[in-house]
C-alpha cells in the first residue's frame, strides 16, 4: 500500500495562542492515519520578518515545546525546521525556473498582505515575499505529500500546488510529484478577548502557556454585552465574547447561561468565572507538560535533530528523483 502523507507548517512568529489549538487538534489526529511531517517554517517567517531576527531561534525552539506539550507525538511524526532541510531551497529554486510569474501575483492574499503590511509602515514588496507561496509548494511536493491540512484562506495556494505539481509532471514526462489534496479542517473560529481576530499584535490573545492569573486577567478583560450595566439587565449573549467562549470550552453548560443571561439572572462577573475555570482546566496540563519540556532542553533538542533527520530522508530521496528526472 502506497505511504500516505501530510506536511504542514506554521511560521514561529510568536508565542501560540488557544485560538492555534483547533489546528493543532487536527495535526495530532491526522497522526493516526498518515505519516506526517510537521515543519516549523523559519524561512517562511523571514519573508515578513526579515529585519527582525534577534528572536528566531528562541521562537523556534519554543514552538516545539508547545507543539509536544499539546500532543503531537514526535515517536510518530517528524517534527523539523525547514532551514535544516536545505533541500527545501534547492526545490524551491529549479520549482520558480518553470512557474509563471503571473500565477504567483494573483495569490490573492499576495496584494492583501502587502497593502495590511504597507498600512503599519512596512515595505514586505520583496522577491522572497512574491515567492512564498511557491516555497510552500516546495515544501508540500518535496515530501511528495498526498494531503495537506489547510484552511480556506490556504485553498489558493494548494490549487497553485497541484499546477505546479502537473507541469512538471508533463514537461519532464514522469509522475514525480502527486497532485496533493486540501483537507480542510473543521477549525472554530475563535475571537480575541476584545471581539476582534486574535492576534498577538493586538494583545487580545491567550497564551497556551499562560499562567492560572494570566487567564483570569485576560478572562476578566474579555468584552461582554455592552447594553448589560447590573446583574439584572436582560443580557444578549450574541453578541457577547465570553458567551463565544462559553460555546466552545463550556459545552454542558452554555445553554443553561444562554437563558440565565436572557432573563438577567446571572452577572457577567460570575459568567467570567465559570469561563475562567474552563480555560484553566484546558490549559493546566498543557503548561505543566511546557514546564517539563523547558526544564529538559536536550530533549527538545532531540525531538528536533530526530525530526530533521526523518525529513531530510525523505527530502534527499525525492532530490535525487527530480535531479534524475531533469538530467540536471
Ligand atoms: S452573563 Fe455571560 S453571556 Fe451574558 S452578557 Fe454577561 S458574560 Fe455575556
Amino acid at each position: 500500500m502506497t505511504e500516505k502523507r501530510i506536511l504542514s507548517g506554521m511560521r514561529p512568529t510568536g508565542k501560540l495562542h488557544i485560538g492555534h489549538l483547533s489546528v493543532l487538534d487536527n495535526w495530532i489526529k491526522l497522526q493516526e492515519e498518515y505519516k506526517c511531517y510537521y515543519m516549523v517554517a523559519d524561512w517562511h517567517a523571514l519573508t515578513t520578518t526579515f529585519d527582525d531576527t534577534g528572536d528566531i531561534e528562541k521562537s523556534i525552539f519554543e514552538m516545539v515545546v508547545d507543539w509536544v506539550a499539546v500532543g503531537l507525538d514526535p515517536e510518530k511524526s517528524a517534527i523539523f525546521i525547514q532551514s535544516q532541510v536545505k533541500e527545501h531551497a534547492e526545490l524551491f529554486l529549479l520549482l520558480s525556473m518553470l512557474t509563471p510569474l503571473s500565477w504567483l501575483e494573483r495569490v490573492p492574499t499576495y496584494k492583501d498582505q502587502i497593502d495590511s503590511f504597507q498600512n503599519n509602515g512596512k515595505d514586505i514588496r520583496t522577491y522572497g515575499f512574491l515567492g512564498y507561496p511557491l516555497l510552500q509548494s516546495a515544501d508540500i511536493l518535496l515530501y511528495q505529500a498526498s494531503a495537506v491540512p489547510v484552511g480556506e484562506d490556504q485553498l489558493p495556494h494548494i490549487e497553485m500546488t497541484r499546477e505546479i505539481a502537473r507541469r512538471f509532471n508533463y514537461m519532464f514526462g514522469e509522475k514525480v510529484f502527486p497532485e496533493p489534496l486540501s483537507l480542510l479542517g473543521k477549525t472554530k473560529l475563535l475571537p480575541g478577548i476584545d471581539g476582534r481576530k486574535m492576534s498577538k499584535s493586538y494583545n487580545n490573545e491567550i497564551a497556551i502557556s499562560a499562567t492560572s492569573d494570566e487567564i483570569w486577567e485576560k478572562t476578566r478583560m474579555m468584552v461582554t454585552d455592552p447594553a448589560r450595566i447590573r446583574k439584572d439587565d436582560l443580557g444578549h449573549p450574541e453578541v457577547c465574547t465570553v458567551f463565544q467562549y462559553q460555546k466552545i470550552y463550556n459545552e454542558h453548560e452554555f445553554e443553561n447561561i444562554e437563558a440565565l443571561c436572557r432573563q438577567g439572572k446571572i452577572g457577567c462577573f460570575a459568567c467570567k468565572k465559570l469561563l475562567y475555570e474552563k480555560l484553566d482546566d484546558m490549559i493546566k496540563p498543557i503548561r505543566e507538560k511546557r514546564e517539563v519540556l523547558l526544564k529538559n532542553p536536550d530533549q527538545v533538542k532531540a525531538i528536533i535533530n530526530s525530526g530533521n533527520q526523518r525529513a531530510r530522508e525523505k527530502a534527499m530521496k525525492t532530490m535525487e528523483l527530480v535531479r534524475t528526472t531533469m538530467h540536471i
